[in-house]
């Protein structure tokens, strides 16, 4: 990124010193969709798009920041008895600031400048790399040391509890813990975690529907409750069940067959995609690119049959690419309803993907897709100026 060869210059002109830079980065889910409230299994991985946060002491108890992205500025005052949020983008970093103070650390003041090349919005995570970069600048910058998972919770819970976004913790930790090379399935129970190697020949490519229909908050709220009402039913013969985590395929057949066919339905696909990211852990450790790539293909069709939260792009999207060459699996990623779908290929037939998948897409649909192809990545940490 050229912007990011003139940063620290940029930082100079603007604040007079010299900076150090932490970079996060955004975050891809490549299967375990719809599970993380369920107590369940994700599967995400680090993303060659970052957010980089420059910074440096201030000897008053201010922060300022700028974002190169917005071209807009804001000052937080560190001594605020009771903070608030503005319900504008400097939330996610003073946010950050709120959650550490209320952690008990008491932070020195700092000059910010943010950069990021993470599309914002686009269900790549700007918003966790913006509030790792940030958390890990303000510590720095106070002389204290943190583990990644313990900054990846606090940054979620600056968007929970600052922001006002009820997230889980997916997009932080990846961002926090990543690693080049590897995917990262994280159980949201308990937060343990392994890492798995990726083909050393395949990429990540994200293809961006340009669509997002305004279904989706109001149909996350529906899919949650019905999955509590799941919980509800099963827990009634079965005890031990506290979410769709606790349940089997095998226990949903024999306990769940009085529930409403819709509820059942959900159900099924939250503990299906439960097993689906296991198996697909052991695919990867086995270097099996192909039973990984056949369980990305049955997570998009019980998320668009079983869990109805697919849309006609994903969909459109999901089978041009099957019929490319180098494919290895496409799915859906994120909520859904529109937003980007994951998909494995083989590097030596990106340009290839980009270009017939692309067009076929923008002439069925209309809408031009933007295509990001990414290695799996490191996660966040300060950059050697
Ligand atoms: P996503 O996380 O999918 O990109 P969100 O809506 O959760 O989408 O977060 C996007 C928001 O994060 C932006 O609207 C903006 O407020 C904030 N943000 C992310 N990156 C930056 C940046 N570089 N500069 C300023 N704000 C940013
Ligand atoms: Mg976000």
């Amino acid at each position: 990124m050229k912007a990011l060869e003139e940063f620290p210059k940029r930082f100079v002109d603007r604040y007079g010193s010299s900076p150090r830079i932490f970079r996060a980065p955004g975050r891809v889910n490549l299967i375990g969709e719809h599970t993380d409230y369920n107590d369940g299994f994700v599967m995400p991985a680090a993303i060659n798009f970052n957010t980089w946060v420059a910074v440096a002491p201030r000897e008053d108890r201010k922060l300022t920041a700028y974002s190169e992205n917005l071209a807009e500025g804001a000052e937080f005052d560190l001594d605020a008895p009771s903070p608030r949020p503005r319900h504008d983008w400097s939330d996610y970093v003073f946010g950050v600031a709120v959650m550490l103070q209320q952690a008990g650390e008491r932070l020195r003041g700092a000059d910010l400048l943010i950069l990021g090349d993470v599309p914002l919005g686009a269900g790549l995570s700007s918003s966790a790399s913006i509030e790792v970069a940030t958390g890990y600048a303000l510590l720095n910058n106070t002389g204290l040391a943190i583990e990644p998972v313990a900054l990846a919770k606090l940054c979620q819970s600056a968007e929970n509890n600052f922001v006002g976004m009820r997230c889980g913790i997916m997009d932080q930790f990846i961002s926090c813990c990543g690693h080049a090379g590897r995917a990262l399935m994280l159980d949201c129970r308990s937060l343990d975690y392994r890492l798995l190697p990726l083909p050393p020949d395949v990429s990540l490519v994200i293809c961006n529907t340009m669509v997002k229909h305004a279904l989706a908050s109001g149909e996350y709220n529906k899919r949650r409750a019905e999955c509590e009402a799941g919980v509800s039913r099963l827990a009634r013969d079965l005890p031990r069940v506290r979410a769709l985590r606790d349940v089997t395929l095998t226990d949903l057949e024999r306990y769940g067959r009085d529930l409403p066919e819709l509820v059942f339905r959900r159900c099924r696909h939250v503990v299906s995609e439960n097993a689906r990211v296991l198996e697909a852990a052991g695919a990867l450790e086995r270097g099996d690119a192909a039973a990984f790539g056949r369980l990305m293909a049955e997570s998009h069709r019980s998320l668009r049959d079983d869990y109805e939260v697919s849309c006609p792009e994903l969909d459109m999207m999901v089978d041009l690419a099957g019929h490319a060459q180098g494919v290895f699996g496409a799915r859906m990623t994120g909520g859904g309803f529109g937003g980007c779908t994951i998909n494995l290929v083989r590097t030596e037939h990106i340009d290839e993907f980009k270009r017939t998948v692309g067009r076929e897409y923008e002439h069925a649909t209309g809408r031009e897709p933007q295509i990001y192809v990414s290695p799996a990545a490191e996660g966040a940490g300060e950059v050697q100026t």
